[in-house]
Formats: C-alpha cells, structure tokens, sequence
C-alpha cells in the first residue's frame, strides 16, 4: 500500500457541498491512498469578517498538502469582497490554468464531436491583477499588467504541456494589433519559446477572430495558449460547445502548490436539490491524481466516468430524451461512476495515463533582460470637467519651464495637435511633455508636476515615458 499523500479539500458554496461528496466518493471507492484534510473557505468566512474567503490558519493546511481540491465557491455581493480564486492562484504562484474542453459525442450532444482542445491560460497578470481606480467622477480605469517572465512561464508551460501530452500543435491568442507592448510582449515571447520546441507546430490567431474559428471549428485547435482574461472567457466557450460548463475540470499549476476545480461556479440555484452535475470536479480530481503521481487511479477514475457517460447515466444538464437513458442525480451519478471504477469505456476511447507524463516541469530560468533605459519624458493625467476647447487652451496657456506639451489626449484620442471638433471627451486628459532641451531627469518631471499643480491642474497620475535601446516603451494616441 503507496504512502498517503496529503490533500486539502474544500467543499465550497452552492452546489459545491453536493459535488464534492460526490466527487470524494468516487476517490474513496478507487482507493487512491489520499490524507484530506478539510478547510471551509468562501461564503460563509467571508461574512465572519475575513474579506478574501480564507482564513489564516487555512493557508498552513494548504501548504503542508500536495493539492488542493477545491469546491465552487460563491462571493458575496457588495463591494470590499476579494476573489477568493484569484487570491489563491496569485498567493501561491499558480501561473497555469489547464482546462481540456473534450467532446463526448454522441453520448453528449455537442456540434463538435471531433473536438479535443486544451486551454492553456495565464492565471497571475493581465487585468485579473484588479489593480483599479477611480480617477474622476467619470472614469474609472484598470491596469493590464503583462510580464516576460510571466508570459514565458505560461509559454514554455504550453509546449511542455504539449509535449508530455502528446499533441501537435500549440496556438497563441492575443490582441496585440491594438495592445501592440502589452499582448506584443506575450506574442513575441511565444515566438521566441515556440522556436526551442520545433517537434511542436505553432500559431497565431489575433483572439477575436480566434474565438470565433473555435466556437465554429474547435477540431482546428490543440493546445491554446492566452493571457489571463481571454483564457476565462474562451475556456467557458470552450467547456459549454463540448457539451456543458459541467464537464471542465481545470488545473491551477505553480512551482510551489497546485488547485484542483471545476470550471463553473456554485450556480446557487441549482444548490440542495441533488440537480448538478459532479463531472466537472470528478475530471479536475484526476487532473490532480496525476499531479501527485497517481498516473493509475487517475485513468481508473476517468475511464469510470467514460463509462458512466457512454452508458447514458446523465444529470439534468446534459440529459437528452433519446441519446441518455437514465436521468439521474449528483449523488447517482457518483455512484454510478463508483461502481464502474474497474471498468473500460467501449465506444468512447479509453484513457491512459504514463508516470511520466505528469504535470510537465519547467526548466524556467528568469533571465536577465539587458536593455538601456532612457526617461525621455513624461504623461500626466489630468481631472477636468472643461470641454474639449476650454481644456486645450488651458493646457497651452501656460507653458512650463523645461517642458513642452507634445500633445493632449482624451481616451486615447489625440485632440492636439490636429483634433478634431467631434472627438468626444470625458472629464480625464493625458498631456504628454517633452523636455525642451532633449533631456530630462526624475527630478525633472516631479518638477513638472509641482509647477502644474500650482499651476491649477488637478493631477491624477503620472506616467513616465522610457525608450528601451532607444525604442519608445509607450503607446502614442490615435488619429
Ligand atoms: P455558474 O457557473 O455557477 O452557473 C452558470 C450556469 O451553469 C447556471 O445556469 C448553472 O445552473 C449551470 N451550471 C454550472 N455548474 C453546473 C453543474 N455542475 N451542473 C449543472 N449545471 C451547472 O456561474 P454564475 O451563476 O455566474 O456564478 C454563480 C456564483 O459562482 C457566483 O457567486 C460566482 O462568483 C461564483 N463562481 C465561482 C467560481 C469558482 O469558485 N471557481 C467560478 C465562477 C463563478
């Protein structure tokens, strides 16, 4: 008998109680040697005063388990709530969220029965870091923060992914024809990666039109890799097109810990009715039974559950008159995959997993990024309700003494020099100085700012421009 690893679980919000019994009575009957340790995170903490979800004591539990399986949790409505799932991939350095969107055709009814694609997504940066402001009374604004090393992280995760897994090809999905530093970043940093991996096809699609093609031909994708938000929305797409949201389970992969979850949330109105469907957590629970080296029981449960789908044992949401034969319940249909452990699937093609092909480790190695710096000026935001003509005379009128004004801006609409009169304004302006003698310091720009500050303009922030290798590290307004 193997030594019994160490795993946290948590039960969760909503359906998440019902989905988890079920989920840890399928391990329990497999005999996968598991220690849990339970720990309530979510609702319930959160109204106890503890504004992530999670109390201190449940990090220790955490990190003394291999994994965490973890429930849907529900955040309560109302501001001053943080993202408990965020919290936890953030703190713990989570950085790869796998999520394989498959379909089970013609067992579940999908438009895509050849589809087999895994959605790799970036879980620590992006617009996920909730770094936000209000900046005036009408504008509020969000940071999207994306990092070399996070990208390449994420990246060589991807062709490691696809490597141990077999797969042929791994796509990249950005927006980096209008985000052209920060999505410019990811993309050139998968190019970068892709060209150490060349036993591995590699792509490029630009993500709006990329979603498209796989909500329509998901077959043409294998592993797709993306930054964080995109990687939320499309792998959502991607789980409900294979049959439904309750299908996905997702790996959250760091150096130092790794969560097991459902892809759905704790869908409220289905909770305590014995209505949803515990595939999704089943699936992540073996996504972690690989992760701690449990190659065996992992394809032992997954070829249960095979079975149990093929052999037309369905709950509600994915329960079709004339292709299911049985309409069952969570806790059923726990049993039911329970007492097909042992079992092979017939039509559907049976799954095995190597020792070997575990959650790939990466040979990350951060690297330095030599480059020369350069301040060459600086964007100051400004708070003013005047309108579009009032504002620029304003800014022109008095000019301050080491800087000149290169041009004002209004949501990334030039509107000097060469505006246009239709150009509409909101109450926040970026007016971008130059030094007038092509030079300039720190001090110089915090100079800058007490003079237009005792100038009358309401500063909400500033933003240094840098040229890297002489390259302009900034974006210039449209129009
Ligand atoms: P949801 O995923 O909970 O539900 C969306 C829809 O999918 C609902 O119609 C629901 O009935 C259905 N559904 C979801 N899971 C199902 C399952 N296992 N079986 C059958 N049907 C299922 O999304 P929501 O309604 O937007 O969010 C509800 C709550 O969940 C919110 O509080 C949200 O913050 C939270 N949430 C938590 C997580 C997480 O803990 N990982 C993720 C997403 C949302």
């Amino acid at each position: 008998m193997s030594k019994k690893t160490p795993i946290t679980v948590a039960k969760g919000d909503g359906i998440g109680p019902e989905i988890m019994d079920a989920t840890l009575h399928v391990l329990s009957v497999s005999g996968a040697p598991l220690e849990i340790h339970n720990v309530e995170i979510g609702e319930k903490v959160y109204l106890r005063g503890h504004s992530s979800g999670i109390e201190a004591k449940t990090w220790d539990t955490i990190r003394g388990s291999r994994a965490f399986l973890k429930a849907p949790i529900t955040t309560p409505q109302g501001g001053g709530f943080k993202s408990l799932n965020v919290t936890i991939r953030t703190t713990l350095g989570l950085y790869a969220n796998i999520r394989p969107c498959v379909s089970y055709y013609p067992f579940v009814a999908t438009k895509h029965p050849e589809m087999d694609l895994v959605i790799i997504r970036e879980n620590e940066e992006d617009l996920y870091t909730g770094i936000e402001y209000r900046q005036s009374p009408e504008v509020c604004s969000s940071i999207k923060l994306i990092s070399q090393p996070g990208s390449e992280k994420i990246v060589r995760y991807a062709f490691e992914y696809a490597r141990a897994y077999k797969r042929k090809k791994v796509t990249c999905f950005v927006k980096d024809n209008i985000m052209k530093l920060t999505d410019g970043l990811f993309h050139t940093t998968f190019d970068e990666i892709a060209k150490e991996y060349s036993d591995i096809e590699n792509d490029h699609w630009i993500v709006d039109i990329g979603a498209a093609k796989l909500a329509d031909t998901p077959e043409a994708f294998d592993v797709v890799v993306m930054p964080n938000l995109y990687g939320d929305i499309i792998s959502d797409i991607g789980a409900q097109i294979s049959g439904s949201v309750g299908l996905v389970g997702s790996a959250n992969i760091g150096d130092h810990g790794a969560m097991f979850e459902a892809i759905h949330g704790s869908a409220p109105r289905r909770a305590r009715q014995n209505l949803a469907n515990p595939s999704a957590l089943i699936l992540a629970s073996v996504l972690m039974l690989i992760h701690i080296d449990e190659a065996e029981a992992a394809a032992t449960i997954h070829n249960a559950w095979l079975k149990t789908i093929e052999s037309g044992v369905h709950t509600y949401d994915i329960f079709k008159e004339g292709a299911s034969k049985k309409k069952v319940g969570t806790k059923e249909f726990g049993e039911a995959v329970a007492s097909n452990l042992g079992q092979m699937p017939e039509k559907l093609s049976s799954i095995h997993y190597d020792k070997k092909q575990v959650a790939p480790s990466l040979t990350f190695k951060r690297k330095k990024i030599k480059t020369k710096r350069k301040l060459v000026g600086v964007d100051i935001y400004v708070y003013s309700p005047l309108s579009l003509k009032e504002f620029e005379v304003k800014a022109l009128k008095q000019e301050p003494s080491n800087f000149e004004v290169e041009f004002i801006s209004n949501r990334g609409a030039r509107i000097y020099p060469e505006g246009h009169p239709e150009t509409f304004t909101i109450d926040q302006w970026r007016i971008r100085y130059l030094p007038k003698e092509g030079k300039c310091s720190l001090t110089d720009t915090i100079s800058l700012q007490g003079e237009l500050a005792g100038n009358g303009f309401d500063i909400i922030k500033t933003e240094n421009l840098y040229h890297f290798d002489g390259k302009p590290g900034y974006s210039s307004p449209k129009g």
